[in-house]
């Protein structure tokens, strides 16, 4: 195998006890940037033993970090936040190498990042407990928090950078250490966040990371009695395994799991404006996004004007490498991804779909598709049931807000939904209306550290972002202290 000395691109190693490691079992894999196939590393594969190593690093560094006052905690928080800020461009150039997004996206998401750090760095310092009036004369009756323990953490490709840091920082705001499994085909941010806690000053074990073979690695991990806590953003399928495993312990979990937005867009939407949002909502990532906007859903009214706009806008967008300046979106992350985008727009093109935008691969090495625009897709077409998870973009007509709010709700998933309109009394309904952990009005941003972001039915349970996200590794203690 060729593998391309990239000069920006620094091989994965673990990270285990503080130390970089090679994988005990070799390799398990290779990196490779989906913008031309080129081979940017191999991945390390982790023994039974580096797991091993990363759960008892973990195990013993909890009693240490719990014990470590919150502004000790917030301090090495707060100094990572700012290391990060200083390498943005050496993290960003390797994300976009490694997962195809534009240089912008990939610097934009590390400053996320940091941003994540700092949040969590300061809500450390607001976990108050509570004294309630007690039943006795001089008595207390107290709820203290406390860090739940070890961590056991699994994080995917789309955001390398963001989704490990929405766990890592309040996980170790609360006091709790962890284990993590970065994505193995995009290793490179979750262990520059690492690089950047530890050079701050986080102990050594604190946090770990491990790469290897997904179910082998999550299995070890989960089944261990250090373990305390897991939480997974993924597919739903991986999450419902992974909330087995977990169950059989009675290990608490959180789940991000997948999504399948649908977008009301009602007559009275400011239409130009709803466009140039939605291109934007669709192409982020190359739509790769759990909360991406897939199913628009146009009210009568304006459904011929918005699809003529819209299927033009898309057909101009300019697809290439993520790290060529006049690049509008990038490649897909893989040819995993390539292929099923691939195959839901041809099954629904033989389930009576039309394609009125792209529709296909572009050139012949990467993993590029064309941003795809698709009218009169049946409802019992793959790409309507599972997660598209690409740049698609389903378009159907509606007429009553019943209608319209019947057809949204009308899949398994439940994570974002949103509705362009300038009715205040339409966005109350529909916020009431849409079955969604985030309802976007105007806007396809559901997601700020500041709230909580979290899925309902078959897009998993839990919270991340918010007080929420800190509250998700602590335990409530009553104390009564007659
Ligand atoms: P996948 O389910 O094979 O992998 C998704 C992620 O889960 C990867 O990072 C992988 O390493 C990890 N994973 C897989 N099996 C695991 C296991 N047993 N234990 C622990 N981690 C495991 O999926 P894929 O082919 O990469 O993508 C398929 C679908 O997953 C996508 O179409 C999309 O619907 C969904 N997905 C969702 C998100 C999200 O942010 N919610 C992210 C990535 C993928």
């Amino acid at each position: 195998m060729n593998i391309n000395t990239n000069e920006n691109y620094v091989p994965p190693m673990q990270f285990i006890a503080g130390r970089w490691r090679t994988g005990g079992d070799g390799v398990v894999g290779m990196v490779v940037n989906p913008a031309n196939d080129e081979v940017l590393a191999e991945i390390p594969r982790a023994s039974k033993q580096d797991l091993d190593d990363a759960l008892a690093a973990a195990q013993n560094a909890f009693s240490l970090w719990r014990m470590k006052s919150a502004h000790e905690r917030a301090a090495v928080l707060r100094r990572a936040a700012a290391l990060l800020r200083e390498r943005v461009s050496s993290i960003a150039m390797r994300m976009t190498l490694e997962q195809g997004k534009t240089l912008p996206e990939a610097r934009l998401e590390v400053e996320l990042s940091a941003e994540t750090f700092d949040w969590y760095a300061a809500e450390a310092l607001r976990v108050h407990g509570r004294v309630m009036p007690s039943r006795v004369r001089g008595a207390r009756q107290m709820v203290l928090p406390q860090p739940l323990g070890p961590v056991a953490a699994f994080t995917p490709w789309n955001f390398p950078a963001l989704l490990p840091a929405r766990k890592i920082a309040p996980a170790l705001a609360a006091g709790c250490t962890m284990v993590m499994k970065p994505s193995e085909e995009t290793p490179s941010s979750a262990l520059a966040l690492a690089e950047a806690l530890a050079d701050a000053g986080l102990p050594a074990g604190v946090l770990n990371m491990v790469l290897g073979v997904p179910a082998e690695v999550s299995a070890h991990l989960i089944a261990s009695p250090a373990i305390r806590k897991v939480t997974f953003t993924g597919s739903t399928e991986v999450g419902r395994t992974l909330a087995r495993l977990a169950a059989e312990g009675v290990k608490p979990c959180t789940l991000e799991l997948g999504g399948h937005a649908p977008v009301l867009i009602f007559d009275d939407a400011d239409l130009e404006r709803t466009v140039a949002t939605c291109i934007t909502g669709k192409t982020r990532n190359a739509g790769q996004v759990c909360t991406s906007p897939t199913r628009f859903l146009v009210q009568a009214g304006v459904y011929d004007r918005f699809v003529a706009a819209f299927s033009q806008a898309m057909n101009r967008l300019v697809i290439g490498d993520g790290m060529a300046a006049d690049s509008q979106m990038g490649p897909l992350a893989n040819r995993r991804r390539l292929k099923a985008v691939e195959d839901m727009v041809n099954g629904a093109v033989g389930a009576g779909a039309k394609v009125l935008a792209g529709g296909e691969r572009q050139g012949s090495s990467g993993s590029f598709f064309r941003p795809t625009v698709l009218v009169g897709t049946p409802p019992d077409a793959t790409v309507m049931r599972n997660e598209p998870f690409g740049p698609l973009a389903l378009v159907d007509c509606f007429d009553s807000l019943e209608e319209g709010l019947a057809l949204a709700n009308n899949t398994p998933y439940g994570l974002a939904a949103y509705a362009f309109t300038r009715s205040a009394e339409t966005a109350v309904a529909v916020s009431e209306g849409l079955e969604a952990g985030g309802i976007g009005i105007n806007s396809f941003a559901v997601s700020h550290i500041e709230a909580p972001f979290g899925g309902l039915k078959d897009s998993g349970y839990g919270h991340e972002g918010g007080s929420e996200g800190l509250e998700a590794f602590m335990h409530q203690k009553y104390v009564h202290h007659a």
